[in-house]
């Protein structure tokens, strides 16, 4: 796998420092499994601030990010014990990277033609969602920005807008200063991992009539 796009600095060192919510930690940590480069710079993080904390006060370090996000994802949510039909919800596809295996996945549902979205159940989400976004091969995504943010992981098939292209391990971070109008690659469906925090905004007289029926 040929990783041409990583997450920015300031995330990673956020995901090494355990300051990200799970969502947002989820995609960067799926991603860092599949990055060496990734994990180096998390582990060097990691290593700095061990040494800043033990230079401060004899304290034992905590777990490693990795660790902690394993550890999370395999707690039960804190919400109320899952109904037998909740806990059979199947993923999207069922050859997942191994973090994504051991999620909990919500119903899945169309938000427009082409496109599927389906939760990730996880414990702590007040800030960001987390979702698997599938589309069809060809789909021209609407023009868009943010008012959140938007974490983006390619796990099969590839998209591209003025930033690239992005193919499986590749990694697109998206604000409101970005905006941007994805296509899928024509050859094969593409599924991604996304984190989102608040809503997109719609561009032009489409986006304006459609967003109301445009949840994601
Ligand atoms: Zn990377």
């Amino acid at each position: 796998m040929t990783i041409n796009h990583h997450p920015p600095e300031d995330l990673l060192a956020d995901f090494a420092a355990g300051r990200l919510d799970d969502a947002d930690r989820l995609v960067i940590g799926v991603h860092a499994a599949q990055c060496p480069r990734c994990r180096r710079f998390i582990a060097a993080i990691e290593q700095l601030a061990g040494a800043a904390l033990e230079q401060a006060n004899p304290v034992s370090m905590a777990d490693n990010a990795f660790a902690t996000l394993m550890a999370r994802i395999d707690e039960p949510a804190a919400s109320p014990p899952a109904t037998a039909s909740s806990r059979s919800v199947q993923p999207l596809d069922d050859d997942l990277p191994e973090i994504l295996r051991s999620c909990r996945f919500g119903k899945s549902r169309r938000v427009a033609p082409g496109v599927k979205l389906q939760p990730i159940i996880l414990p702590d989400t007040d800030k960001s969602r987390a979702f698997l976004l599938w589309s069809a091969p060809g789909t021209r995504m609407l023009e868009h920005t943010h008012t959140g943010t938007e974490l983006t992981l390619v796990l099969k098939g590839s998209f591209s807008h003025e930033g690239g292209e992005y193919r499986p391990g590749d990694f697109d971070f998206g604000d409101g200063d970005v905006d941007h109008q994805p296509i899928v690659g024509s050859d094969m469906p593409c599924l991604c991992l996304v984190a989102m925090s608040g809503d997109l905004k719609l561009h032009g007289w489409l986006g304006r009539l459609i967003s109301p029926f445009v949840r994601l």
